[in-house]
């Protein structure tokens, strides 16, 4: 069993790279890959764990992406998610400059976003969830400090009463077209993966074939097949997609540690998952 998508606390995850190195190596992982939102620091700090230890540690990443799209003969602003796997070279630092640009931007919405909570009676710093995200701090940390300070008592209260975009508190962020990340990620010889297309909320199956074709035509390379919230029929319907536009297939949970408690490692949610390392070997070919 392989995992393909995991997160560290150098982005949203809890675990720090070392305890996720050991967590897979417990649950008898052949081998990992680490894709925090927008940075390296977290693989960065695992490989040399990852060696010593044995374990197949793959360099990834996950970029949060919009793209304005047509559906139903109205426009829509989607949110894509996008893997990318250095699986042969490390990532240029050209790719790196471009990921510090990122962090930038997240860093001059949380200004904002603290004072549009500011502004609506909540008592926060932006140097108190600073201290809980770090260099990657993002609405899940905020999240958490609203949570610590009882304003709410979960995540998902969070997103609904404050920082969701149709909370009141909301405040927009510029990201990075689609296909920008899609030309990023293969300029810096990583391979661009379409992440749980699920997630997407493409009810028409058409449609959402539509979509994945105009991304493959854009330079995608590959679909995300197994995740924790595929059902059995969304496996076989991606699968069948991957298959029909030559997209490689790739898997994981989407492990963010006890920020998601029911997700694990490696199985999933209710040990719905179970990646074959046939997945990377066929990857790593392409
Ligand atoms: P940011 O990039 O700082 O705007 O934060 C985006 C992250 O927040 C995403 O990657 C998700 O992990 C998380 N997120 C977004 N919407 C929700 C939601 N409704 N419930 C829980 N987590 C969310
Ligand atoms: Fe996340
Ligand atoms: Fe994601
Ligand atoms: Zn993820």
């Amino acid at each position: 069993m392989i995992d393909l998508h995991s997160h560290t606390n150098e982005s949203d995850g809890t675990y720090t790279p070392a305890e996720l190195v050991d967590e897979a190596l417990r649950r008898g992982l052949e081998a990992l890959a680490i894709t925090d939102h927008d940075t390296f620091a977290g693989y960065d700090q695992a490989v040399r764990i990852a060696g010593a230890k044995g374990l197949d540690l793959v360099c990834g990443i996950e970029i949060n992406t919009r793209m304005a799209r047509s559906e139903n003969g109205r426009e829509r602003t989607w949110s894509i998610h996008l893997l990318g796997y250095f699986l042969h070279e490390p990532p240029s630092l050209t790719f790196r400059e471009w990921l510090f640009d990122l962090l930038e931007s997240r860093r001059e919405r949380n200004a904002r976003l603290v004072k549009k909570l500011q502004s609506m009676g909540v008592d926060i710093e932006l140097s108190e969830v600073e201290a809980v995200g770090r260099t990657l701090t993002g609405r899940p940390h905020f999240a958490r400090v609203l949570m610590n300070k009882g304003y709410v008592s979960s995540t998902e209260e969070a997103f609904r009463k404050y920082l969701g975009e149709s909370a009141p508190g909301f405040v927009h962020r510029d990201s990075p077209h689609t296909v920008m990340g899609i030309q990023q990620i293969e300029a810096a010889g990583g391979l661009p993966v379409l992440a749980h297309p699920v997630r997407l909320g493409v009810r028409d199956p058409r449609q959402e074939e539509d979509l994945i074709s105009e991304l493959r035509d854009a330079g995608l390379r590959g679909i995300e097949v197994y995740h924790s919230d595929h059902r059995p029929a969304d496996v076989e319907r991606y699968a069948a997609i991957a298959k029909k536009f030559g997209l490689a297939v790739s898997g994981g949970s989407d492990f963010h540690g006890d920020a998601k408690p029911n997700i694990r490692l490696g199985t999933g949610a209710n040990g719905n998952l179970n990646v074959p390392c046939k997945v990377l070997q066929d990857l790593r070919k392409k």
